[in-house]
């Protein structure tokens, strides 16, 4: 199977209540790539770069089995730029600044090599820019998943709509959630969503975990109770690669194998808050990836027999 992952490949400057960084690595499509190559190896990237990108690290992501092709690299222009500030429960967040840069002017191109792939993951970006992706695909994928932001439902909520409605799962936040839905119950918020387009929402908690709708039913996945926890940036993200990655590896997009994805999204999503940036999600082995999934298996598993 072969994946097709969009979003920013970016800096971010982070503050939580465990320290502070300068500008480091970071972008929903870094998160993605990287969480989902622990699944498959046959993924491309579509992003847009300044020259002021460190090298190594697109090396890293290559040594991942990322491809990267439809990485544009624009001489002379900056990097997207994101800063954002934590607060004392790890659960919510400020963004304090984002510089588009090259994202202004971005018009994302799928190289040939990707334009058949059979899973396609939207990173958050502007939906028109994960529209015109959609709509340079020569085959319908077997699944398309959103991820979105508050952000873009503040500026660009028509274009949002649209792309919504070409998709078949969406990944979005309990405040996001709200915020699209104008209800504050997240199963009506999931009702009123799942009739915009996708046939699955997922909804992620932070450290309450996630929960998986369709029209039908509800799964929910929790998160890891972890000793550290230093920086969510990308949490979302690495649960979006783990979720599609899972579906992809297992070439099953059933509602039954989505609540093992979830598993194996919330998984990836653990590792990357133990670590500030992108750190912690390379050079793991199969092995901690499936003592990390066994931690949430064992974590869930009880004994109940009803008379
Ligand atoms: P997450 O914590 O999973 O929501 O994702 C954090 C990542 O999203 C950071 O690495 C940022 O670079 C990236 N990001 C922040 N704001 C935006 C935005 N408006 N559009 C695209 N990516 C963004």
């Amino acid at each position: 199977m072969s994946l097709l992952v969009v979003g920013t490949v970016a800096f971010d400057a982070i503050e939580t209540p465990f320290g502070k960084t300068d500008k480091i690595v970071g972008g929903a499509a870094s998160y993605i790539g990287l969480a989902a190559s622990y699944f498959l190896r046959d993924i491309q990237l579509v992003s847009v770069i300044g020259d002021d990108f460190p090298e190594a690290f697109l090396n890293t992501l290559k040594s991942q089995g990322v491809g990267l092709e439809g990485l544009q690299i624009k001489k002379g222009e900056k990097s997207f730029f994101w800063s954002g500030k934590y607060h004392n429960d790890l659960n919510s967040r400020d963004t304090l600044e984002t510089q588009l840069n090259v994202l202004e002017h971005f018009d994302p191109v799928v190289p040939a090599s990707a334009k058949e792939s059979d899973f396609l993951m939207l990173g958050n970006l502007a939906p028109m820019v994960q529209q015109k992706v959609i709509n340079q695909l020569t085959k319908r994928p077997k699944l398309i998943v959103l991820d979105t932001m508050n952000f873009w439902m503040d500026i660009a909520m028509d274009d949002l709509m649209k792309t919504i409605a070409m998709i078949d799962v969406l990944t979005i936040n309990d405040s996001e959630a709200r915020q699209l839905s104008g209800e504050y119950s997240l199963v009506k918020a999931a009702q009123k969503i799942l009739k915009m387009g996708p046939k699955v929402l997922v909804i992620k908690k932070g450290e309450h975990g996630a929960l998986l709708f369709n029209k039908e039913e509800v799964f929910f996945a929790p998160a890891l109770p972890l000793e550290e926890v230093y920086d969510p940036t990308g949490a979302g993200d690495s649960f979006a690669g783990g979720f599609i990655g899972y579906l992809a590896k297992t070439k099953d997009i059933s509602f039954d194998n989505m609540k093992r994805a979830i598993i194996f999204g919330s998984a990836m999503a653990s590792f990357t808050v133990e670590k500030f940036g992108t750190e912690r999600l390379i050079g793991l082995s199969q092995e901690d990836v499936d003592d990390r999934v066994q931690e949430f298996v064992d974590l869930v598993q009880f004994d109940i027999s009803l008379v």
